[in-house]
């Protein structure tokens, strides 16, 4: 990356052996790194010095990474992955509430773990809205929810309403897990009366259209007992 900016990770983690593990391998990646291993001083860091990625514990001696997300969600979109052996916890994590952009789970792999963070920047940093207020997102995806209008590499996809709101809401935030429940809350006035099965079966037809415009893709990636995420 050109910017060093761009390039900075925030490591939140109070076991130094770890933290030293993550530091080496991002080093190793050109990424810089800064080391925190309590929860208080998490926030005033961030607004001081935004970082372009934050890997954060939940675990931690002042406050819990849970509470951190929560009120990071409050003002900003940066990218957290949590390192958790919380498996129970991954859906809520994910969820509207705490608003995580994926995770791994201890213990892991540290090249898993910057795999994924290079993936998450490659596909945060391009993402941006036009001028007129149509979300337009990198490699040929353009979705105007005004005009009702959505196309793939120049091709009309022909969505259903809900098909088309599903899909912008996808590419808020391209490469991060959404879970059902986030989706099933943001796509219907009352979601009380629609099932998970009913988001699964729309986000199969979207990937169908999506795939009809380009053939051999995997546009939409199941992610199991989670959700979906957009990896157009
Ligand atoms: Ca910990």
């Amino acid at each position: 990356m050109t910017d060093g900016r761009a390039s900075h990770i925030l490591i939140v983690e109070d076991e130094p052996k770890l933290a030293a593990v993550l530091e080496a391998y991002l080093h190793l990646d050109g990424f810089s790194t800064t080391t925190l291993d309590d929860g208080h001083s998490v926030m005033p860091f961030i607004r001081s010095t935004p970082p372009a990625l934050m890997l954060l514990d939940l675990m931690l001696p002042g406050r819990n990474g849970m509470d951190i997300c929560r009120e990071l969600r409050q003002f900003s979109a940066l990218p957290v992955i949590i390192l958790t052996a919380r498996i129970d916890e991954i859906d809520r994590l994910l969820g509207l509430e705490i608003g995580a952009d994926d995770y791994v789970c201890k213990p892991f792999s540290p090249r898993e773990v910057v795999a994924r963070v290079k993936a998450i920047l490659r596909r945060a940093t391009p993402a941006a809205v036009a001028m007129d207020g149509s979300t337009q997102a990198p490699r040929g995806l353009e979705v105007d929810e005004q005009f009702h209008h959505a196309l793939l590499d120049g091709k009309e996809l022909k969505l259903t309403p809900l098909e088309l709101r599903l899909l912008a809401l996808l590419m808020k935030s391209p490469g991060r897990i959404f879970s059902r429940d986030y989706l099933l809350s943001h796509l219907y006035a009352d979601h009380r009366v629609v099932t998970d099965r009913t988001i699964d079966s729309h986000i199969k037809n979207l990937r169908r259209k999506l795939q009809g415009a380009r053939p051999d893709s995997e546009p939409i990636a199941s992610v199991y007992g989670v959700g979906y995420r957009l990896e157009i």
